[in-house]
């Protein structure tokens, strides 16, 4: 079973494509929260092809249903509305840190996280639904490390 899907059902909403296409950009965005324009980017550089004014519909749609949340600003330069996936389906961060400058980001992926449950299940160890932290050196930090070294 699709994940996604089953959430799409739970809700009561008809998995169309521009759905789960756009609900699936909005699993990698940066903690699960994006405005209009960047998700729009995000969903061209991954090649799929939704005009403006369908992607605006689509995550109405979305947020009508539950599946994601919606924050609207009213700023000097006009409202701003950001859409953010509900704590639910938040719920699998896996974190990447840097243990330098303690930067961080956020993955949300289904089948990652079902791969790391399996994998972990494997060598006998059953994961709870706790978030996840990868401790990594950033690019930068790494690049810091090989000048002091020379
Ligand atoms: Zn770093």
């Amino acid at each position: 079973m699709d994940p996604i899907q089953d959430l799409f059902k739970e809700k009561g909403l008809k998995p169309t494509v521009n759905r789960i296409a756009v609900f699936t950009a909005m699993l990698t965005v940066p903690d699960g929260r994006s405005a209009v324009e960047p998700l729009f980017q995000a969903l061209s550089r991954s090649g799929v092809h939704i005009s403006m004014s369908m992607l605006y519909v689509t995550l109405r749609k979305l947020s009508d249903h539950g599946l994601l949340g919606c924050e609207r600003d009213g700023g000097p330069s006009g409202e701003r509305v950001t859409y953010s996936l509900p704590s639910a389906a938040c719920g699998f961060p896996l974190r990447v840190v840097c243990r330098n400058c303690r930067k961080e980001s956020h993955l949300n992926d289904e089948r990652l996280k079902k791969a790391l449950y399996r994998a972990s299940e494997a060598s006998g160890l059953k994961l709870t639904d706790q978030p996840i932290t990868v401790s990594v050196s950033c690019e930068a930090c790494a690049e810091l490390g090989r000048r002091r070294r020379y």
